[in-house]
Formats: C-alpha cells, structure tokens, sequence
C-alpha cells in the first residue's frame, strides 16, 4: 500500500497537470461544501444566540431539530425538497438541470456553481503556482476561508470569529518553519494588523460618532498579517481601500446604495489577501526594494 502512495505522490511531483485537474475536482466539491457552510454558519450562529438570550432571562430554548452542516440534508429554499446525492453533484448538477430545482421548476442561485468554479480555479491557481509541496496545501486551506468568509460578510455583515482565529492560529503555525514569512515578521503582523484596523476604527468613531468596520475586520486583517508578515499590511490595506471606495462610489452612483448604508469591508479585504497570496513577493519588491 505505501508503495501505491509513492507513485501518486511521484506522479504528481512530476506531472503538473495531473495535480491541476485533480486539483480542481477537490475544488469544485469543496467548493459545495462551502455553499453549506456559508448558508448555514451564520443560521447556526444565531441560533446559538437566541438560546444565550433565552439561558440569560432564566428560560430554556425548546428542543429544536438540529441543524448543524451535516443535518437536514440540503433542500430546494423553495418547495422545501429534498435534494437527492444525484443532484447534489458540484457544478455538473446545475447544468444537467440547467439551474432549476427539478420538483418545482424554480431557479436555482447562479451563486452556488459560482462559489464551487471559484474554490476550484483559486486552488487550481495555487497548485500551479506552488507545485506539490505542503505550502500548496495550507494556501489552498487560505483561500477557501478567505472565500467562505467573503460570502459570509456580504450576506450577513458577520465574520465569524469560528472562522477567522483558526486561520489566525493556522497562519502563525504555517511559519513556523516554512511559509510566506519568518515568524517574528508574522506574530507582529498579526498583532500590527488588529492594531491598525482597531485604531483607524476608533479615530473615526471619535471623528464622526459612527462605527466604521466591525471587530471582525480586525481579526481579518491580523490573520493576513499573521500569513504574510507585517510586511504585506500597507499593501493589503491599500488595496482593499481603494477597491472598497470603487465599489462604495459605483453603488451609490447607480443607486443601489445610499451614502450612509454601511457596507461590509471583509470582502475587499479577503480579495487584497488573494492577491497578496499570489503577487506577494512582487508587490513588497515595489515598496521595500
Ligand atoms: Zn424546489
């Protein structure tokens, strides 16, 4: 047997595109794995709340059914079906049934496959940027957070901190030996990267007595120091400002958005993490020489 396991792994050490398409298989189901969690995390969250509110005021929450990411299975938001395996299959499903619920003819949110295509083409990326190496392993394990929580803060304004302080803790660990940085550069990204989120959060509460970020975008920004060192911060906030701003002012100016509606900042800064993650080297070449 570890015979067998020799010659997959030499296979893929030396056979690029066999770790590219076998790659983007795992992508696409963990790409549906996280549809699960994106839409159930924060429902479970809430949940969790309203029985803290309820042990608070000396009640007890009635037993409920469960819900976790296992149970109930998945099920059409409209008609309330079931979904069979059959039709639980990444990407492949959503064509065959060209996007519809197959009991109630409803369509199905594009986001689904567009959440499983974009987990498979980003750790595609990564298996053809990093090779076979366990760095590949732990970037595919960045990128498929910074994804779930992207999606989270857009429909919830939420980062989970079941998210975010796992990475954290994974990003540190990840430089321990080898990584994007050497640890020292990494503990004070972590620590620098709260710092500065938490005091340009207060400076504007001083300024104009409105909450600019949530605590969550605090812990993001640690968590990116903690994978890319102190060194990335400036550019990742740079990066996620500007795009951020372009967005805010698109919205505003096409009228989907008013001047005072808040708008989460945890996406942007998952995307500049992205690009971080890819462009790193180069983009700290261009201010640190
Ligand atoms: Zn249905």
């Amino acid at each position: 047997m570890p015979t067998v396991f020799a010659d997959i792994s030499l296979s893929l050490q030396q056979n690029s595109s066999l770790l590219i398409g076998l790659t983007l298989l795992l992508g696409l189901l963990l790409g549906s794995f996280l549809n699960v969690l994106i839409y159930r995390l924060p429902k479970m969250m809430e949940r969790d709340w309203q029985a803290d509110c309820l042990a608070m005021q000396g009640q007890t929450a009635q037993a409920a059914t469960p819900y976790n990411l296992m149970r109930p299975r998945s099920s059409c938001p409209h008609c309330q079906q079931t979904i069979s395996a059959g039709d639980n299959i990444p990407l492949l499903s959503y064509l065959l049934l060209k996007g519809r619920c197959r009991h109630c003819a409803k369509t199905i949110s594009p986001r689904y496959p567009l959440v499983e295509l974009l987990s498979a083409a980003l750790m595609a990326l990564v298996s053809w940027q990093f090779g076979y190496s366990s760095l590949t392993f732990f970037a595919w394990l960045l990128c498929l957070g910074l994804i779930t929580l992207t999606f989270i803060d857009f429909d919830t304004q939420l980062l989970p901190d079941s998210l975010t302080l796992p990475l954290l803790w994974l990003g540190l660990l990840f430089n321990l030996n080898l990584g994007f940085s050497d640890l020292n550069s990494a503990v004070i990204g972590a620590a620098a990267g709260y710092l500065l989120l938490w005091s340009i959060y207060w400076l504007f509460k001083l300024c104009t007595g409105k909450e600019g970020m949530g605590y969550g975008d605090f812990k993001l920004l640690a968590t990116l120091g903690a994978w890319y060192g102190w060194q990335m911060l400036p550019a990742i906030l740079l990066l996620s400002s500007l795009l951020g701003a372009a967005v805010g002012i698109a919205l505003i100016l096409s009228g989907r958005r008013g001047c005072d509606s808040a708008m989460p900042f945890g996406p942007f800064l998952a995307i500049a993490g992205l690009v971080a993650l890819f462009f790193g080297p180069q983009i700290t070449r261009l201010y640190l020489g």
